[in-house]
């Protein structure tokens, strides 16, 4: 696709040459100053097309540079999701935990499942309140009602 501001600035182009190369055929100060005069405003021409085609170039540079870095982003995340699994903490309770979570204390924590689907992001669950087991995502204000006296299909997170 060629934006019209190339088209026009060729064409203004075109029309300089046309009047440099008549400027010998000129007989009278008049003609050679309405000539000058044609000549400057084809240059204005070519000027702003190429003021609004640079600022064209710089809107698509930005957009090509942001879907990049999203691009780059959603392969990351691809590659983070691997690592989690959905499980059902409690009947009706969905978390994102990591896989291999049994086997390291370090990563022991509950995902929310609606910033995981949704959003691409991993937002930790934590407790409501020091003493319940109520527990909230602060990304989204999704709250986990869960009673105390369930038995939990998959291990708390540590420290709880
Ligand atoms: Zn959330």
């Amino acid at each position: 696709m060629t934006l019209p501001e190339i088209t026009a600035a060729i064409q203004s182009v075109k029309t300089g040459i046309n009047i440099v190369r008549g400027f010998n055929q000129l007989k009278t100060e008049f003609e050679v100053k309405s000539a000058t005069l044609e000549l400057l405003n084809s240059i204005i021409d070519v000027q702003n097309n190429l003021l609004t085609i640079q600022a064209s170039y710089q809107s698509l540079f930005d957009s090509k540079s942001e879907i990049e870095k999203e691009l780059v982003n959603l392969k990351n995340w691809e590659t983070t999701k691997l690592n989690y699994a959905l499980k059902q903490i409690s009947p009706g309770c969905f978390v994102y935990v990591m896989k291999d979570a049994q086997n390291s204390t370090d990563n022991s924590y509950w995902l929310c499942a609606n910033c995981f689907n949704t959003k691409n992001h991993k937002s930790i669950f934590q407790r409501k309140y020091a003493s319940g087991e109520d527990v909230v995502c602060h990304s989204c204000n999704a709250e986990l009602n869960i009673p105390s006296k369930t038995q939990h299909q998959i291990p708390k997170p540590t420290g709880w």
